[in-house]
């Protein structure tokens, strides 16, 4: 029959696929997709937190250079206050105005330095935790690797303790494929691509209809002759190929 060595393929693929799942099902195949997901989250929170402090390194010294500037104004107005000061007690009428807009100054100098000094407290707390959330990440990171490396090492051992068997599966296959039709190896990839095993299925015989053993869909009458003419014909609802023992 046409579809023999289609069929022996068919059984060999599936056999691969099974030991394939076996190993894309194992708890470790598992545990690996699980740590990249988190290896993924904790690798971005590390970055955010860099980037975090960067910018409040950047605030950090603009703060740092205002509150400077500031003193430095405080400083440069005391001697002078000290000055109108000594002189108002000679000469109110001359020195009044001067010495009320400079005191004045020294008030709003003082109160925009404190105000800068609980904006670096702020930034300072907010620095804490900065790094505090950069070494919860940076912890995370490396105990996922830890993880990471445990779950691939028992996997590597499961994929190799299948090696042989897939390779020798491999080669039969390989074997195989030039004594198939082209035509129909070419109809079973295209139906396992989308995940139906199998591919060709035997068909259910109830008198003269025919019905897919895939899908349980009886043939139409098309079907049914085309089945009954060559042997085999595609299934009009899932697409498999169903074919007459
Ligand atoms: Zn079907």
């Amino acid at each position: 029959m046409k579809l023999d060595k289609l069929l022996d393929y068919q059984s060999q693929d599936i056999a691969l696929k099974r030991i394939m799942s076996e190993i894309e099902k194992s708890e470790d195949f598992k545990k690996i997709e699980l740590a990249k997901q988190e290896f993924a989250i904790a690798k971005k929170n590390v970055e955010d937190s860099e980037k975090n402090a960067l910018s409040l390194v950047e605030l950090f010294a603009s703060l740092e250079k205002d509150y400077k500037d500031t003193q430095e104004k405080i400083e440069k107005l005391i001697p002078q206050i000290e000055k109108l000061e000594a002189k108002l007690d000679k000469k109110p009428q001359d020195v009044k105005e001067d010495f009320e807009k400079a005191i004045s100054e020294l008030g709003a100098l003082k109160s925009k330095a404190s105000e800068i000094e609980s904006k670096l407290m702020d930034q300072k707390s907010k620095g804490d935790d900065t790094i505090q959330k950069y070494k919860a990440a940076s912890e995370r990171m490396k105990k996922v690797r830890e993880f990471h490396a445990k779950a691939k090492e028992r996997l590597d051992a499961l994929q190799k303790s299948k090696e042989a068997e897939i390779k020798k599966i491999k080669a039969v296959l390989k074997d195989l494929e030039p004594q198939i039709d082209k035509a129909i190896l070419t109809q079973y990839k295209a139906i396992t691509s989308e995940g139906k095993y199998p591919a060709f299925v035997l068909a259910h015989v109830d008198g003269k209809n025919f019905s897919c053993k895939g899908c349980g869909m009886s043939l139409s009458q098309t079907g049914s002759s085309a089945i009954t003419g060559q042997g085999y014909t595609a299934c009009e609802s899932c697409r498999r190929v169903v074919y007459k023992g």
